[in-house]
């Protein structure tokens, strides 16, 4: 029997294909004593588990070849290791659980490599990784981090953190569906860099069991449960038919009567350029650089390996105009070199700009890294700070971006109610906006990004919400200079005809999203927008305004 779950669409399209679950993080074993009658049988336990994962990673290896064969068979004679395999039976003798004493056995000589000089301390993730699959297969949970599969399939995971999304490969993901996790939140922006069909919030996801099929609406928030043959092809088709009507759509950002709105990508990186390119997308409005300091969370990259990536997203434009955000760490995106870690509350505390301000030589490297990146290249380079609350923020990074000799735009992104309430004193010290409205919703609203649970207030319809972005774009206005959208607002095709009647200068968002924001905004006026834009301020809800706007725009 076919069964609809109903979470929030995130990213359109449709994914159809088996579940696989992102393994939570391995839970320590208890530590339970056992008669001695079980020694025997626990010990061959742990030598089945132990052997059945090193075949599977020695399999692996197989497949993959090259470089990853290497990795994954050293890995697999760590989980062989006899002086490890010792220590776990001698454990077992003395009274512990084969999980327990593989867990104890491995972190004993986690702590040695630990100590044992840096290429050693560096081979403690294999060790950590090999120990969590063995426990795993020990508990029957499934194996840690992203699913061990070779075929395309359906993500499902509590939520994905940046740091996830690195492991993620694009090719096996089909689409994905988070139980956590609003519109804005990283799962959210991930699937839309990935050009996946996701839905997040949908807390019943969790349950549904390993290897079932499963049909994704990423459009409309709907998981059609083992979907009948009919269904899977009737999804398929709308599907088909909606990309084929968009495919249609190309060229500059414009509504009908020609009033220019640049649609730009938002990138984490170069790896991000080529959709962007393939979308049309006019420039780049938001470089989330710290997607680049992710790798690593113990110190900063080197100002070569940064000028090699912010120049390869660059030279993507020549001519056209690429934003960069400097770094934005803390909270959600935590570095261990920069954030602290007894915040009491992360979202409220040392994040963003004001983590590079306490770090002044981070700031630096990266804008001079910039400055060179985008020496002799015609590209429009401007750069934006996150998190600026007032205009001694706007002043501190400008006074940093003109220290670093930077020949670019200084811009600031308004994320905090404060800096939208003040724009224009914010715009006496740097010459554009940039709307991060997925921040602006969660501190307006005091809703969590991360928390499924208070989507509602994160929905960017939220009349309060357009009321900021109003106000910003009318300081800019009234400053002669530019207000953009790089928030995932603007990758709402109904909503992106809304801001540009709110006087929003550009739009940027996840490159999948552009040619939706394009081929509806070439269907209205500036005039139309305008009347969408006042009906939705005029709504009390999220969903009145939604539908306001629709009314006005369809002519009701
Ligand atoms: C925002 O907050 O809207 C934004 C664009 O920044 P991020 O999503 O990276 O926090
Ligand atoms: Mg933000």
């Amino acid at each position: 029997m076919e069964t609809t779950l109903r979470g929030v669409g995130v990213s359109h399209g449709v994914a159809i294909g088996e579940v696989r679950h992102m393994g939570t993080a391995v839970l320590e074993p208890p530590a339970k004593q056992i008669p001695a009658s079980d020694h025997g049988r626990e010990q061959g336990r742990a030598r089945q588990a132990v052997e059945a994962v090193a075949a599977d990673l020695m399999a692996r290896g197989n497949l993959a070849g090259g470089e990853a064969q290497a990795v994954l068979e050293a890995q697999a004679m760590i989980a062989q290791d006899p002086e490890l395999m010792s220590d776990v039976d001698r454990r077992i003798v003395v009274g512990s659980t084969a999980e327990r004493a593989v867990y104890d056995a491995f972190s004993h000589y986690r702590e040695l490599l630990a100590g044992a000089g840096e290429y050693m301390a560096g081979r403690v993730a294999d060790l950590d990784d090999v120990r969590n699959r063995i426990v795993a297969r020990l508990l029957g949970v499934p194996m840690p981090g992203v699913p061990d599969s070779d075929e395309p399939y359906v993500l499902i995971a509590r939520d994905l953190a940046p740091a996830d999304t690195a492991l993620l490969d694009p090719a096996l993901v089909l689409g994905f569906v988070t139980e956590e996790g609003g519109p804005t939140s990283h799962s959210a922006i991930l699937a839309r860099a990935l050009g996946v069909p996701a839905i997040v919030a949908l807390p019943g996801a969790g349950e549904l069991a390993e290897g079932t099929l499963v049909a994704v609406d990423g459009s409309t928030g709907e998981i059609f449960v083992d979907p009948s043959a009919e269904k899977q092809a009737e999804l398929e088709r709308s599907a088909a038919e909606r990309k084929a009507a968009l495919s249609a759509s190309s060229g500059p950002g414009a509504t009908s009567d020609g009033h220019k709105v640049p649609l730009l990508a938002n990138v984490g990186g170069p790896a991000d350029v080529p959709a962007a390119v393939e979308a049309g997308a006019e420039g780049v409005g938001l470089f989330r650089t710290e997607f680049l300091f992710l790798d690593d969370s113990a110190k900063a990259p080197s100002e070569e390996k940064q000028v090699e990536a912010y120049r390869k997203v660059l030279e993507a434009f020549p001519e056209g105009r690429v934003v960069v955000r400097v770094l934005d760490a803390g909270a959600d995106k935590p570095l261990d070199f920069l954030t602290p870690a007894d915040e009491p509350n992360p979202a409220l505390g040392v994040r963003g700009l004001r983590s590079l301000l306490d770090h002044p030589e981070v700031l630096r490297t990266q804008l001079t890294a910039l400055a060179k990146a985008a020496a002799g290249l015609p590209v429009y380079l401007e750069v934006m700070a996150p998190m600026v609350a007032d205009r001694t923020d706007a002043k501190a990074f400008a006074d940093a971006c003109r220290e670093a000799g930077l020949q670019a735009k200084f811009g600031a992104m308004v994320e905090i109610p404060s800096a939208a309430l003040r724009a224009r004193s914010i715009l006496q010290e740097v010459e554009f906006l940039s709307l991060g409205t997925n921040d602006l919703a969660q501190y307006a609203f005091a809703a969590d990004r991360q928390v499924g649970a208070v989507s509602r207030l994160q929905d960017p319809w939220q009349p309060a919400l357009l009321d900021l972005i109003s106000m910003s774009a009318e300081a800019a206005k009234a400053e002669g200079k530019s207000c953009g959208v790089c928030g995932e607002a603007a990758s709402d095709p109904l909503l992106a005809c809304v801001l540009t009647g709110l006087g929003v200068t550009s739009l940027s968002m996840g490159a999948a999203s552009i040619p939706y924001v394009r081929a509806t905004l070439a269907k209205y006026t500036l005039a139309q927008c305008e009347r969408a834009a006042s009906a939705a301020r005029a709504a009390d809800t999220a969903e009145d305004a939604r539908k306001a706007a629709q009314a006005v725009l369809s002519g009701e």
